[in-house]
């Protein structure tokens, strides 16, 4: 079904369970207003001229608007393009370059950020415009400017409240009659990779894939209503959005946003008071969380489950927050912008099973592992992942090129991620083939070095990468992260190394740091590390 049959649902089968908490804001709304809100919205968008099928960005950090226009374009038929908010001014470029936009939602600003001058700069004239007219001769598309929160008013934006306001005055005649016509198959989202290995790609993303994923990601979790899912993960990435807010919507989970970014200590103060029974966050998410000085402090008893995903969980981690965080029916997810969801472990799986793979292929969709040259390899021998079914992107949005490169005829999303399968079909990653290192001819998987060095008692987090070495092609570095200042010292590192792994996988350069360069979705940005490891070492 389309998002907004399900949001009719939602409010008819749960009306008066809590669907959203903004602990920003305070507000809370229950699934009936939480629909009659966006049903306002959706109907408001469409009085100020944006059609079924038109493309509308959203740019702000979490809060109750995200995921009030979220639902709303999605039952007008509109195509929202979710915008990190962490982008600057050529990062935004390249978003409205890809994707002709009919109207742009803008919300609070991430850090110090200022949207208003980062658009009048790419578009000088944006601000001399009313509402209605083209913006800009640079995105002859843009029509409409909405705001909402707390940043500076661009001159011609309307204010969030009043488009929903509009939509009240209208009424839902017009809408009723769009909602209907809209497909389950057709485009309701354009989301941009996080950008780890190059620039990011605009995906596709149609009603039933998501809407699917996230019906079976909450089942496999057996989530349901009364539950409350806390989302420190930004919204506008399909982890937030997909694995998160259209769960919720397809389960009557609620929804709690413990702040526009995220925050170790308001994301544990959300959990204790909001009493929540699941939480989302990628590895290092965890790891502020549990190095938390206030942690003890914290009731987390009605926590039982969740996904940890995004990243490589070391297994040490795992385990803390199985036992610490309560989270014993945790899950690790597997997926990717173009195929959301692909891979989950069960919630009764063995611990050394749940933390060692990413589980099983989700229903309904197939998976295969193959070699350099498309041929599926032997259970158990490393392979490219590919997946195939109702999850996957229907495409790059205008570049064919791109999207022939990753889905190829026969509808198989290459990944571009190394993995085993085991004999009962549970897929162990191995990294990305952009990260594997080639040292003196032998293939290297830094994934299996950073599990050993994690397991050190002094090492708080560690990335493992490697650099151009003049002798073997290729050699290993490792940054750390160690957990007192002084507390680790290199040659007392390399020893350790020395004893237990074989001597090919002993890093050659060590760095002690305090923190690693991430994208918004928390993942660390190996390429940066590369550049800076090879300028230290000139
Ligand atoms: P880009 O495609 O722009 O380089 P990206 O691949 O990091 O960026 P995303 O779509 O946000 O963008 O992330 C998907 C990738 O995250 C996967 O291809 C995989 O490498 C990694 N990933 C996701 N889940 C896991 C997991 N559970 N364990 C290990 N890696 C994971
Ligand atoms: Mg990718």
């Amino acid at each position: 079904k389309t998002i907004g049959v399900a949001l009719d649902d939602a409010a008819r089968t749960w009306p008066d369970f809590l669907a959203l908490s903004c602990r920003a804001t305070g507000v809370r709304l229950t699934w009936s207003e939480l629909a009659c809100r966006a049903n306002n919205l959706a109907a408001g968008l469409l009085s100020m001229g944006i059609a079924p099928g038109d493309r509308i960005g959203l740019w702000a950090m979490n809060r109750a608007e995200w995921i009030i226009a979220q639902f709303a374009t999605a039952k007008a038929g509109l195509v929202l393009v979710t915008i990190n908010p962490a982008y600057r001014l050529s990062e935004l470029r390249h978003v409205f370059d890809t994707v002709d936009c009919a109207a742009l939602i803008l919300g609070p600003p991430f850090k110090d950020s200022d949207y208003a001058a980062m658009l009048a700069e790419a578009a000088p004239d944006i601000e001399r415009c009313a509402p209605g007219d083209a913006f800009a001769a640079t995105w002859p598309t843009l029509k409409l400017i909405i705001q909402f929160g707390e940043g500076r008013r661009l001159a011609g934006a309307v204010d969030f409240e009043d488009i929903e306001k509009r939509g009240v005055a209208c009424g839902h005649t017009v809408l009723a009659r769009v909602a209907a016509e809209v497909q389950f198959d057709a485009p309701v989202n354009i989301q941009f990779t996080s950008g780890t290995t190059g620039a990011p790609k605009g995906v596709v993303l149609s009603h039933a894939s998501i809407l699917n994923n996230g019906h079976f990601t909450g089942r496999a979790m057996r989530l349901g209503a009364g539950d409350r899912l806390c989302l420190p993960v930004p919204l506008y990435h399909c982890f937030g959005m997909v694995t998160g807010s259209l769960l919720c919507l397809a389960h009557g989970v609620a929804i709690v946003l413990p702040g526009p970014g995220f925050d170790p200590l308001a994301t544990l103060q959300a959990l204790a008071e909001e009493r929540c029974t699941a939480l989302y966050g990628v590895p290092t998410m965890f790891i502020a969380m549990l190095g938390h000085p206030r942690f003890r402090e914290f009731d987390l008893a009605a926590l039982r489950t969740g996904v940890m995903a995004g990243a490589l969980c070391p297994i040490d981690l795992m385990r803390r927050v199985m036992t610490d965080m309560h989270m014993n029916e945790i899950t690790i997810c597997y997926g990717m912008t173009e195929s959301p969801v692909s891979f989950q472990t069960a919630v009764d799986l063995a611990i050394e099973r749940r933390i060692s793979t990413v589980g099983n292929i989700q229903p309904h969709i197939e998976a295969k592992l193959i070699d350099e040259e498309g041929r599926i390899v032997p259970r158990g021998a490393i392979g490219e992942i590919c997946t195939r079914g109702y999850s996957t992107m229907l495409g790059y949005w205008n570049d064919q090129d791109a999207t022939a490169a990753t889905k190829d005829v026969a509808g198989w999303v290459h990944t571009g991620d190394l993995g085993t399968l085991d004999p009962r079909g549970d897929l162990r990653i191995v990294g990305r083939i952009k990260d594997m290192v080639i040292r003196g001819g032998e293939n290297l998987y830094p994934k299996e070095i950073e599990e050993f060095l994690h397991a050190h008692p002094a090492i708080r987090d560690v990335q493992v990468f490697g650099i151009p070495d003049p002798k073997f092609g290729e050699e290993l570095c490792a940054w750390i992260i160690p957990n007192e200042p002084a507390g680790l010292d290199e040659d007392e590192l390399r020893r350790h190394c020395m004893a237990a792994i074989s001597r090919q996988k002993v890093p050659k350069h060590f760095a002690l740091v305090d923190a690693f360069p991430m994208t918004v979705t928390g993942k660390v940005l190996k390429s940066t590390l590369r550049a800076g490891m090879c300028a230290r070492l000139g």
